[in-house]
């Protein structure tokens, strides 16, 4: 293996680290604790996961942690409610409502009823709008997760040729916003794009955000470039149950620069970026200073 390996599980380990330091000196400081809520309808049993998991780091990071169980059936008006309480209660700097959600429920409209000062996902119309126009928002922790990581590898991003695979609002079409911001060229690649290895052979920074396993095969990849492989991918290979990204690792490996892996790569950032924005949003509230290096 060529590459230089990005090192995801690391690199959240050094965020959570420099939360729990920011979130200490609010406390000892200010008397503050940043406080992050969690709604989770139904019982999806990834969701469980996702929830738990959430909330035992959000402690860890020594940030209050609240969640909120609601059943499958719950209706809109009631989740609303749960919602409006969230927005109005001081000690709650971060809501969070887990997708996703049943479906007799408008996903849009829940997300849209977050207070967009409380939206540490970032998938509030106005952090969409804020991110797009370059104000300071709440950015989605998955691809913030990414330029935390292309920075750190690179420092400046200037001039880069980047392309994104996948256009989705949760990661693609945020990524490559944040990659425009730091002034990189940016082609956003998609299922309907014309030969994609030819586009994805000009970028010095491939981000793919697809959904499918290994898609993306070592002779794509410009030799030097680094890829931030978001894919998360669940495979039988040789009888046994395997997690792989939309890149096949061992031949991008050969060729680029530097390379994430999955798992360990991207996967642990967006939790990592979760608490760091509850931190962000918190500082906000109280006209504090906010933390650096840990928003875009
Ligand atoms: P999505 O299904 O919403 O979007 C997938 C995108 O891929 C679409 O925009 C589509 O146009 C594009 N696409 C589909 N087939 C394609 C093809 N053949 N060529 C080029 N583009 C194609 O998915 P998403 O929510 O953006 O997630 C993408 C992947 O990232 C999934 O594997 C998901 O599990 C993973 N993911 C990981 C994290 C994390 O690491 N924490 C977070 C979010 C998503």
């Amino acid at each position: 293996m060529a590459a230089t390996l990005i090192d995801g599980k690391a690199f959240a380990a050094k965020v959570r680290g420099q939360v729990a330091e920011h979130v200490t000196r609010l406390k000892e400081e200010n008397g503050i604790t940043p406080g992050l809520a969690v709604v989770l309808v139904g019982e999806d049993p990834a969701s469980q996961v996702y929830v738990r998991s959430k909330g035992k780091q959000t402690v860890e990071v020594g940030m209050n942690s609240v969640e909120h169980k609601l059943d499958a059936e719950t209706s809109e008006a009631d989740l609303l409610a749960v919602v409006e309480q969230l927005n109005n209660d001081p000690a709650i700097h971060g809501i969070l409502v887990q997708l996703p959600l049943p479906g007799h429920l408008d996903e849009d409209l829940i997300i849209n009823s977050i207070a967009p000062e409380k939206d540490v996902d970032g998938f509030h119309i106005s952090n969409v709008g804020l991110l797009g126009t370059g104000q300071k928002s709440m950015v989605p922790c998955t691809p913030l997760g990414c330029l935390m990581m292309l920075r750190d590898h690179h420092g400046s991003l200037s001039g880069m040729d980047a392309v994104v695979i996948g256009r989705s609002n949760i990661v693609g079409k945020p990524m490559a916003q944040l990659l425009l911001g730091d002034s990189c060229t940016v082609t956003i690649a998609h299922s309907r794009t014309k030969d994609l290895p030819d586009v994805v052979r000009r970028a010095d920074i491939v981000v793919a955000a697809v959904g499918r396993p290994e898609m993306v095969p070592g002779d794509w990849i410009k030799e030097g470039a680094t890829v931030i492989d978001v894919g998360i991918n669940r495979i039988e290979r040789d009888g046994k149950n395997k997690l792989v990204g939309d890149v096949d690792f061992a031949s991008a490996a050969e060729r680029a620069g530097a390379i994430t892996p999955v798992p360990g790569g991207v996967g642990p950032m967006t939790i990592a970026c979760l608490l760091a924005n509850t931190v962000t949003a918190c500082c906000r509230a109280n006209n504090l200073p906010e933390p650096e290096g840990l928003t875009a």
